[in-house]
């Protein structure tokens, strides 16, 4: 219907046939998570390297549908090279826009009091994304129309997450 979307269905559909970072990592130095999303059968395989304060390297395995290993792919591009913190202010950032827009469409429930109009101003998310660096990964907030879908989206973030935290504490992979 608009450009915008078939844009963004195009940037999914690439990672989802091309995706970026794909294979394993040697472990140890590298550290290794699996993420599982059992609402779709999911999977997501986080090879993580950490050299000081930097990502230096990231590798994703895993199957699932299409949200999310195209998520993973750009994940793992949007936080190689980067530091530490700021692949956490990524993962932030990425998990309040799908939850900003599901806050959005409604809750389970929710009557229509007429009153609920005044959510964050979302008028152009877009630029709100691109001040936080995420790019390409906007084309991923179309998938909260489908709020059964966050979870496939959300998926190889938390896996992340998890990987730093471990990492951190110092934890041995899985
Ligand atoms: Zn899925």
């Amino acid at each position: 219907m608009s450009g915008l979307e078939d844009l963004y269905r195009e940037i999914i559909l690439d990672h989802y046939r091309s995706p970026r970072n794909r294979g394993e990592l040697e472990v140890p130095p590298a550290h290794r998570v699996e993420g599982f999303n059992p609402l779709c059968g999911d999977e997501v395989v986080v090879y993580l390297h950490v050299d000081g304060d930097t990502v230096s390297d990231v590798k994703i395995a895993g199957q699932g549908c299409s949200i999310s290993q195209s998520s993973a792919s750009m994940m793992s591009a949007a936080v190689k090279g980067r530091s530490v913190s700021e692949a956490r202010g990524l993962i932030r950032s990425f998990k309040a826009m799908m939850s900003i827009h599901e806050q959005s469409i409604g809750g389970p429930g929710t009557g229509s009091d007429g009153h609920d109009g005044e959510s964050p101003d979302l008028s152009d998310p877009s630029q709100l994304l691109e001040g936080d660096g995420l790019g390409e990964l906007a084309a991923l907030q179309g998938v909260v129309k489908f709020p059964v879908r966050i979870k496939c989206a959300t998926l190889s973030w938390n896996t992340l997450a998890q990987a730093l935290d471990e990492v951190e504490a110092g934890t041995p992979s899985q």
